[in-house]
């Protein structure tokens, strides 16, 4: 829009309080001089009046005449103000340009309004100009565009005189009017015509002057062009008119005051409707009609005051509707800035106080962060609303949601950054808690209860979380929420579970496995002991047992290894259903228990025909068998004995065990057990990590490369070869010994 630039450009509120004073204003201030050019001090000026806070609160006038007639003094007596009046003596022009200055006789005691602005516009005369009417037409547009009251000055004797020089301006009035206003018929503002007439002599009643000037006024309106649909429109559309009398103030100073003291009680507030005024006389009805205003805020009076001469001077087609949009941008955007200082004040520091923590790397958590937001906020949003809303509604709407995006998007990123902090130090602190617990419960060695541990810490962890979100929740943010962000953290803390209950797990599994080791060290030892006992040895069994026989000691361990392994199963299964671990985890749990079981069993079966224990269980077997007879009794050896035959025969009998020590396998079926079926195919869940610690099995890992056969031998041909030697030595041994006994006894 060509009109911007100008209203941008000058940086009004700049100067506001420097260097100025009242003295400099003591006349007022010329809005604009003699040259047409804007005072870029009014601004300053209004300040140091302070009006400039006062929103719609006050008033402007303007007063119209031809020089000299009295219009200064007028003024200064009505508002105390002082306008350059011309001296007696030398009467030239005064008043140039266009003067602005604040009534300075403000006081309520008279019902004065607040914030009256006087502006004194420059005679319009022939003779002040030349035949330059363009100032004129300029200084109408102006005053139309910003003022509520229009003063008409004239003498009395000037009424009825038709084609003086008051018509020639009221007509430019009319006509400026027009132009201004009716293309906007909606919001077309009213504007008080307030004809003061001087020196009334007061032979002619005020009332005669008054309908004088209203005919005269209906046939110029009659006379002036109107735009098409407006032919039949009547002068009262547009404009009120009041009409006061004043006597002469050089012949009847007294009276003249008096009159004039009488008039300035009408500079106040009053009603659309008149009959609210509680006034019926009409002269005394106030002035300021709510209908009057123009509706711009007193703090961007200058700027839009500056936009219209601008576009007057440059003789642009004067749109107040846009002028009007193009303040409200301006200070909408001006009043955004102000307000955010404060903000930026709050909330800047705690932008740098995350960003610091981001670098450190640590959660940063905000103390709170959730005042600190919604004061910043609502105060931002509150600020601007005071200043702002009085401007042009659409633009404010539109700067207002501006606004608030650009507070909302720093606040917003506050919030998630807290939020995400929340979340992992809650995650953190949860996984903690857990494993505290966990500690604990192991360290009273009860059986503590994983499931409610993992419970209780996360409904903790939850509420935590809930509850800091909850904080730092900002009032009417539509972006205020952290109903995803607790999903999320929920889901975490599902994930962590899952994690600490495979952890859980993996205890549990020791646990079951150091539980199966014990059992199976005592168990399986006991069995590889019978082997010591020889058939009617010392180890005799109790009374109706059949004795145990060496043929069957595999089927035996394979029972005893089986059934402690589905005792172990059963225990797993309990306590990792206590805590709800899923039927796929207990599934491995068990598959790897088997196969850990197993690998106990095959360590201890090494231990056991280690060879020196193997030997000294041979050489018990074959003792109990040569030197205990079959009712268990011990031998005394005689020289009569057959000595050699009963060794021969136990020796052959325990050198039977050697190759049925060597392989494990079930007497029945005379095969290996079966282990591969027992162990059962790796669950279908199991993954690369429940694998990583197990040992392969031959015959059940077939890539491994070694059969089921060759995982149980327990002796390999060599070791047996190597085994029978050493026992056959030994046996030899004990035969010497006791063919020495025999023949010992015998001695004696
Ligand atoms: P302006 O040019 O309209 O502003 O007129 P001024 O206020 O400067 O006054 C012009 C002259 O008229 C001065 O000499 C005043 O003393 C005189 N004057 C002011 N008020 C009146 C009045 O009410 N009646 C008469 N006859 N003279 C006045
Ligand atoms: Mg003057």
């Amino acid at each position: 829009h060509p009109s911007a630039p100008s209203l941008m450009m000058n940086a009004h509120f700049a100067a506001v309080g420097e260097d100025a004073s009242a003295q400099d204003y003591e006349h007022g201030i010329q809005v604009i001089d003699e040259d047409k050019v804007f005072n870029q001090n009014l601004s300053t000026y209004l300040n140091l009046e302070k009006v400039i806070p006062a929103g719609f609160n006050y008033h402007l006038i303007s007063v119209f005449g031809s020089q000299s007639t009295g219009k200064s003094t007028l003024l200064n007596y009505l508002f105390g103000t002082q306008f350059g009046v011309m001296s007696e003596q030398e009467r030239r022009q005064t008043t140039k340009g266009i003067w602005m200055s604040k009534n300075k006789r403000e006081d309520s005691a008279r019902g004065m309004a607040d914030n009256i602005l006087v502006m004194d516009v420059e005679g319009t005369d022939g003779r002040e100009r030349g035949e330059d009417q363009d100032f004129e037409r300029k200084s109408a547009l102006f005053a139309l565009a910003t003022s509520e009251v229009l003063i008409v000055n004239i003498w009395e004797h000037q009424v009825g005189l038709y084609q003086g020089a008051n018509m020639g301006l009221l007509k430019t009035v009319f006509e400026v009017n027009l132009q201004l206003f009716v293309k906007d018929t909606k919001s077309t503002p009213r504007s008080l015509l307030f004809f003061v007439i001087r020196d009334h002599l007061g032979t002619t009643p005020l009332a005669n002057l008054q309908n004088t000037l209203i005919q005269d006024l209906s046939k110029l309106w009659s006379s002036i062009s109107k735009p098409t649909g407006l032919e039949n429109s009547q002068i009262e559309d547009y404009f009120d008119f009041a009409f006061v009398a004043l006597p002469h103030k050089i012949l009847q100073p007294e009276k003249f005051e008096a009159e004039v003291e009488k008039l300035g009680t009408r500079f106040r507030e009053g009603y659309n409707d008149p009959k609210k005024s509680g006034l019926l006389d009409e002269s005394s009805l106030p002035v300021f009609l709510p209908q009057y205003h123009r509706r711009i805020p007193a703090d961007g009076f200058a700027v839009y005051a500056e936009g219209v001469w601008d576009q007057i001077v440059n003789n642009k087609d004067l749109d107040l509707p846009t002028q009007q949009e193009l303040l409200a941008q301006f200070r909408c955007d001006e009043i955004s800035r102000e307000v955010l200082v404060a903000f930026d004040e709050k909330i800047t520091p705690l932008e740098d106080k995350q960003a610091e923590d981001a670098r450190a790397g640590k959660p940063s958590v905000i103390a709170d962060l959730g005042t600190a937001m919604n004061a910043a906020r609502s105060k931002v949003l509150k600020e601007f609303e005071t200043s702002a809303s009085r401007y042009h509604k659409g633009v404010y709407a539109r700067k207002k949601a501006e606004l608030e995006s650009k507070v909302d998007t720093r606040l917003k990123a506050l919030f998630q950054k807290q939020l995400s902090a929340a979340h992992k130090s809650g995650v953190e602190a949860f996984s903690n808690a857990v494993s505290q617990a966990v500690k604990i419960g192991q360290k009273k060695g009860a059986t503590y209860d994983f499931a409610h541990i993992v419970e209780s810490e996360k409904k903790n962890a939850l509420s935590k979380f809930e509850s800091d979100a909850h904080a730092i929740l900002v009032e009417g943010a539509p972006w205020s929420s952290y109903k995803q962000e607790m999903n999320l953290y929920q889901k975490d803390l599902d994930d962590v579970s899952g994690r600490l209950r495979k952890e859980e797990m993996r205890r549990l599994a020791t646990r079951v496995e150091r539980w199966v080791r014990s059992r199976l060290d005592e168990s399986i030892g006991l069995e590889f002991n019978k082997i010591g006992s020889g058939r009617g040895g010392s180890g005799a069994p109790e009374h109706g047992e059949k004795p145990p026989s060496e043929k069957d000691l595999w089927d035996r361990v394979w029972i005893i290894f089986t059934e402690t392994v589905t005792d172990a199963e059963k225990r797993f299964t309990d306590r990792a259903g206590s805590f709800d671990a899923s039927t796929e985890e207990i599934e491995v749990g068990l598959w790897r228990l088997r196969r850990k079981s197993w690998g106990v069993l095959r360590a201890k079966i090494d231990e056991e025909v280690m060879e020196g224990n193997i030997l000294l269980k041979l050489r018990e077997n074959f003792e109990d068998k040569f030197r205990y007879d079959e009712h268990g009794v011990p031998r005394i050896w005689r020289p009569t004995d057959d000595i050699e035959g009963i060794y021969t025969k136990a020796r052959e009998s325990t050198i039977t065990l050697i190759p049925l020590l060597a392989r494990f396998k079930l007497s029945k079926t005379s095969a290996p057990p079966p282990l591969d079926a027992w162990i059962g195919d790796a669950p279908a869940s199991v993954l690369p990590a429940d694998e990583e610690d197990l040992s392969p099995i031959g015959g059940v890992d077939e890539d491994e490369g070694k059969s089921l056969e060759e995982e149980m031998t327990v002796l390999s041909d060599g070791k047996q070869a190597d085994l029978l030697v050493r026992f056959k030595k030994t046996a030899d041994g004990v035969y010497v010994e006791a063919k020495r006994s025999a023949i010992g006894g015998m001695t004696q």
